[in-house]
């Protein structure tokens, strides 16, 4: 049913040239909701918020309550609390989040389809920028990865010869910059699964770092829709538009044979030409033509074999965008991990402590485990569950973890899937560290990598994996 009203609603997705006059309505506020109605007051358009929350519960929130603030400063009207939705048909426009189409909300996917029907244009911070954006885009995807792999590409194009700006699902709407771009300019996105499935447009370059399920609850269970959204980012390409796919993977290495656009894969297994690729311990690059070793893994800071995958994929986006084989390996060379990827919290008492709260699939947590090979693991599982499947993480646990500890809500759930002879339940991560502190012995690693998102008890992953670091910092 929801991918028929997709459908709809995607037809939809092409908006006015010009806002003024009109009654403009964006629903949902964060990023994506503060920038769509900040364009929209500044295109002369009459704005108008709807958000679910309402004025009390926004107090609680500083980051929304100042935006909420300032919209109201800049005259936009705001509709807040359980009757947020009412009025939102008599719009011209309307603006909406990207997760305004998820499980939690479903009384949007109902007024939304009536603003379809009646022919009220849907945009969303995406689709509007794409439709303005001057520059070459360069858009990363992927189910994991994605943010590591455009920080890494980040880095990588500050080392060129043209100025690049960052935004998308790494935390900045790329339209508060929109006036700031020059043709020359590029323009580094990551994009969701939820961004892509309302973009009617694809990027210069499209990189998909790997696809594994993840987010199913909001396309009811169907892997192929979320695969299908993912696929997206590769549909519009014109002839001369790239697509770095990972060769290794079965699902981005079939959509190579059927890429619209050039395509430079990736591989850690085999050589490529072109492409990315490792070759005795060498992260290579190749044209087809020339192949320029660019630097040994062993100069790479990051951890494991999946920031090899990151890191070629940014490579291969570097060598596109014309930096300089000697800028991409600098870059790479200096590029450290952010925060709650694999983070290094703490030595104690001879056991590494690192803080993975991001992960929140079993297949991060697998790339995560495997980044420590021959290492004593003691995991911390749990979280909320997102209805993925727990077996192959099972079966690589009882392989190479020495101790499982869940916690939280999904805790008992983790600990029945995994069936790992040394697991235990805990109900908080508070419990689950502590557990960890007394089991671990000197060499171990304790790897926070929970598999499941934080929402049981927390606001986001990090506030979780602040919280774990306090913890682990306040072990005596
Ligand atoms: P995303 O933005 O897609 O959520 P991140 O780059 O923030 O991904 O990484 C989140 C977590 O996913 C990491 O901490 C690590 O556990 C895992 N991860 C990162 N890159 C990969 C990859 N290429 N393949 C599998 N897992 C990965």
């Amino acid at each position: 049913m929801f991918e028929n009203q997709r459908e709809k609603i995607q037809n939809q997705l092409t908006g006015p040239t010009s806002f003024v006059g009109l009654r403009a309505g964006v629903v949902g506020l964060g990023i994506e909701g503060h920038s769509l109605a900040r364009f929209f007051l500044q295109q002369g358009a009459t704005v108008e918020v709807h958000h679910v929350q309402s004025q009390a519960e926004l107090a609680t929130d500083p980051r929304l309550a100042a935006q909420v603030a300032q919209l109201a400063a800049a005259g936009a009207h705001l509709k807040l609390g359980p009757s947020y939705l009412q009025g939102l048909l008599e719009c011209d426009i309307i603006g909406v989040v990207q997760s305004a189409f998820t499980y939690k909300y479903p009384q949007n996917m109902a007024v939304l389809q009536q603003a379809v029907e009646q022919g009220i244009p849907l945009v969303s911070n995406l689709s509007l920028f794409f439709d303005r954006c001057p520059a070459r885009i360069i858009g990363i995807t992927g189910t994991n990865g994605k943010t590591t792999t455009t920080e890494m590409a980040a880095a990588i194009l500050a080392q060129g010869p043209v100025r690049s700006h960052v935004a998308g699902n790494i935390g900045a709407s790329p339209l508060d910059f929109l006036q700031a771009i020059a043709p020359a300019d590029l323009v580094l996105l990551e994009i969701s699964n939820y961004q892509l499935r309302f973009l009617e447009r694809s990027p210069w370059l499209a990189a998909i770092t790997n696809i594994a399920p993840d987010h199913l609850v909001d396309y009811g269970g169907d892997y192929a829709a979320y695969r299908a959204a993912k696929h997206r980012i590769l549909e519009f390409q014109a002839p001369g538009d790239w697509a770095v796919l990972n060769a290794d993977d079965p699902w981005t290495s079939n959509w190579a044979n059927t890429a619209t656009g050039r395509v430079m894969p990736f591989s850690r297994s085999q050589p490529l030409h072109p492409g990315a690729y490792v070759e005795e311990g060498m992260l290579c690059l190749s044209t087809g033509d020339s192949t320029f070793p660019v630097c040994a893994l062993d100069a790479l800071q990051v951890r494991g074999k999946h920031n090899i995958e990151n890191a070629l994929a940014a490579a291969a986006i570097g060598l596109l965008a014309g930096v300089p084989v000697e800028g991409i390996a600098a870059a790479l060379a200096g590029f450290k991990t952010g925060a709650h990827r694999i983070e290094f919290v703490r030595c104690h008492a001879g056991v590494e402590w690192f803080n993975d709260s991001k992960s929140s699939t079993p297949a991060s947590t697998v790339a995560a485990g495997r980044s420590f090979p021959g290492r004593g693991i003691i995991l911390l599982l749990g979280g909320r569950d997102k209805g993925l499947s727990w077996e192959e993480l099972a079966a690589e646990a009882r392989e190479s973890v020495r101790q499982v500890i869940c916690f939280g809500e999904a805790g008992p759930l983790i600990h029945a899937a995994l069936g790992h002879p040394q697991a235990y339940t805990t109900a908080d991560l508070a419990g689950a560290v502590s557990l960890a502190a007394g089991a671990a012995r000197s060499g171990d690693v304790v790897l926070l990598s929970p598999g499941g998102t934080s929402f049981d008890a927390y606001k986001d992953y990090q506030s979780r994996g602040l919280h774990f670091k306090t913890l682990v910092n306040d072990l005596a």
